[in-house]
């Protein structure tokens, strides 16, 4: 089984680039030269340089000791939460405003669900000098407003999505449209790996630092350059992906997505994609996805707002049919418990999203031996709210 994509821009079942002819010259521009860009040396440099000094990478992995007592396993968190911005979007803005930069693009779009990968593109936007546009549903707004204020103190403009739902899906169409009118200038900076081919493969490209990571750190710490299973959440895929990718092809590494339960997977309530979606074209790409047996895209459910994203990326959509990836499902009560559970047994408050990867250690049995990786996409400062509303504190 090959779990790269391939020329066409598929893995496996699902990906490629299901988009308006208008939009065939962008698209064609940042395939044919991607791959090409970020391989020089100028490129690698300027990446790496970046991800050191300004997001603060590599960043640590850490045996949670009270944890891994509690599981009766090796439990290592790879502790994404420590990267400026509070998360791994990071890691993939960085990568594509430098491509945008050797593209010679001047303006930079984005849509947004929750705020996270707003506030990471305006970040850099401000860092390269770079014209910042942000599309985010007029609901998301009201819903998110410390990051619609972070956005406007980082310098982006933030334009409302009125349309449909004025959530997520409402802003990616909005992004889409202004691509189509201004197709020379305009780079469509996507937040996970979903997307038309080429932005599954690039975004997976850039995340991928997360499992280089892990392996240089494990072979220090445990002699190992694998571990037993590596855990992330799911919303689009995009810290799962990273977390996953050098291990793609060890067999031996079980691989466990965990997507947002909601209310329960049976509760028409949730997000849980997987289980839930059948194959369709979501975004500009084939992919599993939440639909009406007439083919219309149901809303999404999840406490976390980064979790609740009608589909998966194609990579996933491939690592599910093909088995290579075990999915399950933590719904919002586990997610919640796991993440105060975090809080007091190791002193981190994790994202919500993050929780739900937590969550999935009680649902596998361990050996003693075993070395397990839990990718901590984000940290929880951001989700206060949303603990204080439920926990009553
Ligand atoms: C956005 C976000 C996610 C979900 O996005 P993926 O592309 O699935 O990684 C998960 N965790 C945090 C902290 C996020 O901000």
């Amino acid at each position: 089984m090959k779990y790269e994509v391939d020329k066409n821009g598929f893995y496996g079942d699902f990906g490629g680039a299901f988009v308006p002819e208008m939009l065939y010259p962008n698209l064609a521009q940042l395939r044919d030269n991607y791959r090409r860009i970020c391989e020089t040396d100028d490129f690698q440099k300027q990446f790496r340089d970046l991800l050191r000094d300004y997001a603060g990478r590599p960043t640590p992995l850490y045996r949670a000791s009270r944890l891994s007592e509690k599981y009766g396993a090796n439990i290592y968190l790879k502790r994404e939460d420590l990267c400026h911005t509070g998360a791994h979007k990071i890691n993939n803005t960085i990568g594509q405003i430098l491509l945008a930069k050797h593209l010679g693009k001047s303006r930079i779009i984005a849509e947004t669900g929750a705020g996270q990968h707003g506030v990471a593109t305006a970040t850099v936007c401000a860092l390269a000098n770079l014209e910042c546009i942000v599309y985010m549903g007029e609901i998301d707004m009201k819903r998110q407003e410390p990051n619609v204020a972070r956005m406007k103190m980082l310098g982006a403009e933030v334009r409302p999505a009125k349309s449909g739902s004025k959530t997520l899906k409402d802003a990616t169409n909005e992004a889409i449209h202004d691509w189509i009118s201004n197709p020379e200038d305009t780079y469509y900076l996507i937040g996970s790996v979903v997307g038309p081919h080429p932005y599954p493969d690039l975004v997976t490209r850039f995340q991928s630092v997360i499992s280089e990571e892990i392996t240089r750190q494990l072979s220090e710490k445990e002699n190992r350059a694998h571990p037993d299973f590596v855990l992330a959440c799911v919303g689009g895929g995009s810290n799962a992906a990273g977390a996953f990718y050098h291990f793609l092809d060890e067999p031996g590494v079980r691989l466990i997505a965990v997507e947002a339960g909601g209310h329960g997977v049976d509760s028409g309530e949730s997000a849980a994609t997987s289980v839930l979606g059948k194959p369709g074209i979501i975004h500009g790409s084939k992919t599993l996805l939440m639909q009406t047996d007439d083919g219309q895209i149901t809303e999404p459910y999840s406490i976390s707002a980064g979790l609740d994203y009608p589909g998966i990326g194609p990579l996933h959509a491939h690592l599910f049919a093909s088995g290579r990836a075990e999915f399950v499902s933590a719904t919002d009560d586990e997610a919640m418990e796991a993440g105060r559970e975090l809080c007091q047994l190791e002193g981190i408050i994790p994202a919500i999203e993050s929780a739900h990867a937590l969550a999935a250690l009680k649902k596998i049995k361990f050996d003693k031996e075993d070395v397990v990786v839990v990718c901590l996409s984000g940290r929880g400062d951001k989700d206060l709210g949303t603990y204080i509303d439920y926990f009553n504190l």
